[in-house]
């Protein structure tokens, strides 16, 4: 018989990662256990031709306060501070500055209405003002912002949301995915191993996957909201509140293509145009992104459903015809598609990132509560305010490594029901230590 492990962490993505960093540097016994065969999860670098292109996170939402800028240097990453370019359409194209003041205006009046009108209601979309000609603008925003349309929008939850207080947006020269991934060099993962099931009902939790069981006194799962809802991962039956959650909690859709630019001439570093400015149905190009001799497309909500629908060449024709429209059609010899994600296809994510449906905002606190003080859950949108980001991500992934850290240290090195042996940590034995034991009674509730 081997020994249980002190803490199993379900998924190595930035949530998983940050958890292993923090229980390994206080000297537990871990194991990332990840489905996919590789680490990162929607934190994702592609190389080309020494290229890094990120294909799922690629800003450092927040990054005056954002954890993965302040890891990035001692991991020999170098932070790009350089402004985004969303928000001005290069040289104008078929989207004149006045037109532009316009959407803006209608953006930020649309943001003013979920301010003062949220308490009435809680659908976004219920604060469209009928016949407004930007509103097609601004279903394109909330494609790209959440991954869905505004109909399927929780206002409470998205004004949780808390980037617009800070606004400061960076990127990782050498991609934010590279820079995930670096961060667990030295983790023990398994990588190919779907987890099934935990088990609660004996002395150690038993984590369940085709390969054989896991035996832990702790586990922190961490996996994308659509996975939970699935059912994929069994959990205690007091638990399903979690997968009920999570259910309210979908991965909106984002999805990225990039294209090869055989000439930097005519695009210049940085810049961005709408493909079919007001329009719901469009995409948004980042030309020639840190100045490389590349175009790289988003869409969003619908639009990347559709596209998804629609099968491998559909991103490129719908980006190629926006791009002719825009720059003529000299410009489609002038592109190679070189990669593209398809987010929603993934069987381990089935989706980008997480938003609240209307009446939902509060699913937030109930995914993330822990169970029997053993189940501990984490992943971005566990973040009350920090969610769909990768820094919300480590942020949940930090916090239930403190939670299962701060277990160890209520349980006072005595063998409790789950069988948790002490192992001194380098934490701080201060006040904390100095309190009674407090292992709570009736465990089988949060
Ligand atoms: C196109 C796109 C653009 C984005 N842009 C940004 C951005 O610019 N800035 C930003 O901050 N964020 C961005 N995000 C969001 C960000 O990438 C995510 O919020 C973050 O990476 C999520 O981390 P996580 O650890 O919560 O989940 P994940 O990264 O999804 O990790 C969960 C892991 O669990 C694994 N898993 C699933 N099922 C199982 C199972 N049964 N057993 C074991 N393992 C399992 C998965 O394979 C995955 O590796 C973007 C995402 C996408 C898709």
């Amino acid at each position: 018989m081997t020994e249980p492990i002190d803490v199993a962490i379900i998924g190595a993505g930035a949530a998983g990662i940050a958890a292993g960093r923090r229980l390994m540097a206080a000297g537990l016994s871990i194991l990332l256990i990840e489905a996919s065969e590789r680490i990162g999860g929607r934190a994702w670098t592609l190389n080309h031709d020494g290229m890094p292109l990120d294909l799922g996170c690629g800003w450092l939402h927040s990054g005056d306060r954002n954890p993965w800028s302040e890891l990035a240097p001692s991991l020999g990453f170098t932070v790009d501070r350089t402004p985004p370019p969303w928000g001005h359409q290069f040289r104008g194209l078929r989207f004149p500055q006045q037109e532009q003041r316009e959407a803006q205006a209608a953006y930020a009046a649309f943001e003013a209405r979920l301010r003062s009108i949220a308490p009435e209601t809680d659908r976004a979309a219920d604060l469209l003002e009928s016949g407004n000609l930007w509103n097609g603008y601004l279903e394109a925003m909330s494609g790209y912002i959440n991954g869905a349309e505004l109909e399927q929008l929780s206002v409470r939850d998205y004004l949780a949301y808390a980037d617009a207080d800070t606004g400061v947006n960076w990127r990782i020269v050498q991609g934010y995915g590279a820079l995930v991934a670096a961060a667990a060099e030295g983790l023990p993962i398994r990588l190919d191993t779907p987890v099934t099931a935990i088990d609660a009902d004996a002395r150690h939790l038993k984590i369940l996957a085709a390969s054989g069981t896991i035996e832990a006194h702790t586990a922190i799962v961490t996996l994308p909201t659509d996975v939970l809802a699935s059912g994929a991962l069994r959990l205690p039956a007091p638990a399903h509140d979690r997968i009920d959650a999570a259910g309210t909690l979908p991965l909106g859709l984002a999805d990225k293509i990039v294209f090869a630019l055989d000439r930097i001439d005519g695009f210049e570093p940085d810049t961005q145009v709408l493909g079919r400015p007001g329009q719901a149905r469009t995409g948004s190009y980042h030309l020639r992104p840190f100045g490389r001799p590349l175009i790289e497309g988003f869409f969003g909500g619908a639009t990347a459903r559709e596209l998804e629908q629609g099968g491998e060449q559909a991103m490129a024709t719908l980006a190629l015809d926006e791009l002719a429209g825009l720059f003529g059609a000299g410009i489609r010899r002038r592109l190679k598609p070189i990669a593209q994600s398809r987010w929603g296809r993934q069987p381990f994510v089935r989706g980008s990132y997480s938003h609240a449906l209307p009446g939902h905002a509060a699913a937030r606190i109930v995914l993330a509560a822990p169970f029997d003080d053993r189940l501990f859950f984490a992943g971005e949108a566990c973040s009350p305010q920090d969610f769909s980001t990768a820094h919300g991500a480590y942020a949940t992934g930090l916090a239930a490594a403190e939670a299962v850290l701060d277990r160890r240290f209520r349980l006072g090195g005595r063998t409790q029901p789950t069988g948790l042996p002490l192992v001194e940590g380098p934490r701080p034995r201060g006040a904390r230590g100095a309190k009674p034991w407090t292992y709570p009674s009736g465990t089988n509730s949060t």
